[in-house]
């Protein structure tokens, strides 16, 4: 028993070393080549078209960073609180259909076939937490991209498995892909935290081994079940049961709110932002929206802004969190309490660096409308400000 728990506990810290020493390799490699990149655009002296393939590969590492920081985060979160799920409304053929729209690119870049089949379904109005399944899905289809060769198949298979009592219903995603497949061995250390059967180095493909961890802990959470079928040199097959409650009938998808150019033309934002440097970079996306912007440099004199500007004068206002003398938060509840109804109601987004689960509650309690992660995407922070600018009166 003992020798057990001692050869778990020497396995668990191989894993762990193991996993230092990727990552520092992991996050360097991005860095390197953003560093190296900024240089090379830097010394070009007109040629447009080679800055902007510098700019593009700086993009593409800022990316791979990110993502590793988020995994990161996110699976220490999970491991050191309780993490409540939502119990929102919404269109399964929707969200499964944005899983696919993101991953597309990727698969395309690959020359892989991502199919989705959402067949005999009737329940596809469900509840539950619409961004962790998103989560799940979204590992599992990218891991099917990464490690599936040039000209192969990732297909996800939808079905309805069983309808219970009281509105309950079962569905089955079954993750199909024609790539290298995963060893028997490894295949029980597959949802471990840090494992990969090869590193990065040998691979030449990038992670951190975190994705199915960070996936099975959220479908555990859900109630569900994740498992894993693979034949090397032939493919992977992870299949995930999950159990919603539903509404009687198939409700109609939700339109998106995409940006109308019209509804932001020549609206007057308030950007309260610290940091001059993301005040330059907000302001000029914002302005490349049609938006009017006005900054403030820290809380309070955000609130001094609004409350000194007629109603209607600020359409909506963007919120960084940690800023100095007052923060986000606390801005957004005085705001709330202004005597005016009209002012005291404006539209407050968070545009924050605070990203994880318990900063978009906090920002939600603080009486905002809205949170958006830094950095940022300018379609989707459009299409969030698109969604809380009210219309014209
Ligand atoms: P990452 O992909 O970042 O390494 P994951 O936790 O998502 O981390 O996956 C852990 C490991 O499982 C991967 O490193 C890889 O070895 C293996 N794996 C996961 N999905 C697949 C797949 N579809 N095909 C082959 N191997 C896979």
């Amino acid at each position: 028993m003992v020798e057990e728990a001692l050869s778990r506990a020497q396995s668990a810290n191989n894993a762990k070393n193991a996993f230092l020493s990727n990552m520092s390799h992991d996050m360097r490699t991005p860095l390197n080549a953003i560093f190296g990149f900024t240089t090379l655009a830097k010394m070009e002296s007109g040629d447009r078209e080679a800055v902007q393939s510098y700019l593009d590969q700086i993009e593409v590492s800022s990316r791979q960073l990110l993502r590793l920081i988020d995994d990161i985060l996110e699976l220490s979160w999970m491991e050191s609180a309780q993490v409540d799920l939502l119990e929102e409304q919404y269109n399964l053929q929707d969200l499964l259909q944005d899983v696919c729209n993101e991953m597309m690119p990727q698969a395309q870049e690959k020359g892989i076939v991502l199919s989705l089949n959402f067949a005999d379904t009737k329940h596809s109005s469900v509840y539950g937490d619409r961004a962790r399944l998103n989560q799940v899905l979204k590992y599992i289809v990218n891991n099917g991209i990464k490690y599936t060769e040039y000209g192969g198949k990732v297909t996800v298979d939808v079905t309805e498995k069983e309808v219970l009592p009281n509105n309950y219903v079962v569905y089955e995603f079954k993750i199909s892909d024609t790539g290298i497949g995963i060893e028997k061995e490894f295949l029980k250390h597959i949802f471990e935290p840090f494992e990969r059967e090869k590193n990065s180095t040998l691979s030449g493909i990038h992670g951190a081994g975190l994705g199915l961890t960070i996936a099975k802990n959220i479908v555990d959470r859900m109630g569900g079940t994740i498992g894993v079928h693979s034949v090397v040199g032939q493919g992977s097959q992870f299949t995930v049961i999950l159990r919603f409650q539903t509404e009687e009938g198939v409700m109609s998808c939700s339109g998106q709110d995409k940006i109308s150019a019209g509804k932001v033309e020549n609206r007057r934002i308030l950007v309260a932002e610290d940091n001059e440097i993301n005040r330059e970079i907000e302001t000029e996306l914002l302005e490349s929206l049609g938006l009017v912007v006005d900054t403030a440099e820290d809380g309070s004199i955000a609130v001094e802004k609004i409350s000194g500007a007629a109603p209607g004068y600020y359409s909506l206002v963007l919120m960084d969190i940690q800023m100095p003398i007052m923060d986000g938060y606390q801005a957004t509840r005085t705001i709330r309490r202004f005597q005016d109804p009209k002012l005291a109601s404006i539209p407050i987004v968070a545009l924050s660096a605070n990203a994880m689960e318990k900063d978009i509650r906090m920002a939600h309690e603080s009486g905002m409308n809205a949170h958006v992660a830094k950095p940022f995407d300018l379609d989707n922070l459009a299409e969030v400000i698109s969604k809380f600018i009210p219309e014209i009166q």
